[in-house]
């Protein structure tokens, strides 16, 4: 049976979280003199002088009405990096708890769990890149916290099958972390709407890759209150500043400009992988749900470094497991898709 209170570290059960002091007034004040800021103003024509919202109110307010998704539901952190390594401080112990991982995936799940001394156990998926719950069953032990699925999966790019994610759902008794980061670009649906089924479920999101704020650090977690509450309580209290908080509020009115976004991406993904099929270098393309490629080639290493010499850098995985002869490709501009195909034929004619 899943039981929140027996997971969450007894540090973090009984952490009183700092106050701050807008935390400590309530009501409406004209004059602030709390917060030992500087009441003259900052040193541009822009004014942060004052400490922002530690509680991310009005963005989880706009979150909400997109995702329909109770703000209560809804944390923000700096960047999805950050939630995976509260994540970590919620619900690992170091040196003792473990998570179960299926590579090829996101590097980062592994290096913050080396961060936070936490074991990591390794599930490759399977060659048709999908989870090996056969192998899992064996893998998993007492101590398992957590586990990390990526759906869209970096660097593989398919989404993992729906049944075998429910069923760990409705049978891990730890927290099963999905991660969401390309679900806009999926054609499989958002597990959001099934969060208030599941207490173990922690949906993750970002801003960083369809809505073009990579650049801000703003990511986004979805779960149960109580999770919520904790990951609340043990994040740093000014994790999003002032000018992040502006960029995201405004950024968050252009759902539709994103959509367009989002469409005009995926078309130029399908265009791609029919140029690279045409290619003798090119030796297969993974069917992809995200905004990137997974493309098997000859020579993939020396093809890169040539790519490089042609100022175009990709990501060489094909040294990762089940990615040999792999690049990761990013889907870009018509011009720079354009540019990438040209700089591919030089090196199959060379
Ligand atoms: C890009 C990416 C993210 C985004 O991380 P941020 O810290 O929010 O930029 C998260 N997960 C995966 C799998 C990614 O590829």
């Amino acid at each position: 049976m899943f039981n929140l209170e027996n997971l969450v570290r007894p540090n973090i059960k009984s952490l009183v979280p700092y106050s701050t002091a807008r935390d400590e007034f309530k009501g409406s004040a004209r004059i602030f003199m709390d917060a030992n800021e500087n009441a003259l103003g900052s040193p541009s024509t822009q004014w942060y002088n004052r400490y922002p919202d530690p509680h991310h109110t009005r963005i989880k307010q706009k979150i909400s009405a997109i995702k329909n998704v109770p703000a209560s539901n809804i944390f923000i952190g700096n960047g999805s990096d950050e939630v995976i390594d509260l994540l970590y401080r919620v619900f690992c112990e170091p040196g003792k708890d473990e998570v179960v991982i299926f590579p090829p995936t996101y590097g980062m799940y592994e290096v913050s769990a080396r961060v936070n001394d936490v074991h990591v156990i390794k599930v490759p998926l399977m060659a048709d890149f999908q989870l090996d719950l056969r192998r899992l069953e064996q893998a998993i032990t007492p101590m398992t916290k957590m586990m990390w699925i990526c759906s869209p999966n970096n660097p593989t790019g398919n989404t993992i099958d729906r049944v075998d994610i429910e069923m760990l759902l409705n049978n891990f008794d730890g927290i099963v972390v999905m991660d969401e980061a390309y679900i806009n670009f999926s054609r499989q649906r958002s597990f959001l709407s099934e969060l208030s089924e599941y207490p173990n479920l922690v949906i993750m999101q970002t801003l960083s890759k369809a809505w073009g704020l990579a650049g801000i650090r703003l990511g986004m977690a979805f779960a149960s209150q109580p999770i919520i509450e904790y990951l609340n309580k043990t994040k740093p209290p000014y994790n999003i500043s002032q000018p992040v908080q502006d960029i995201a509020l405004k950024a968050l009115e252009e759902v539709g400009q994103v959509n367009e976004m989002i469409v005009e991406l995926v078309k130029y993904r399908m265009e791609l992988e029919q140029s690279l099929l045409a290619l003798s270098c090119v030796e297969h393309v993974y069917p992809s749900d995200a905004n990137f490629l997974l493309v098997k080639c000859r020579q993939a290493h020396q093809l890169y470094v040539h790519l490089v010499d042609n100022g175009i850098v990709v990501r060489d995985r094909s040294k990762v497991i089940l990615c040999n002869d792999c690049l990761r490709i990013t889907v870009g501009t018509q011009n720079e898709n354009q540019a990438l195909i040209s700089a591919m034929n030089t090196f199959q004619s060379q």
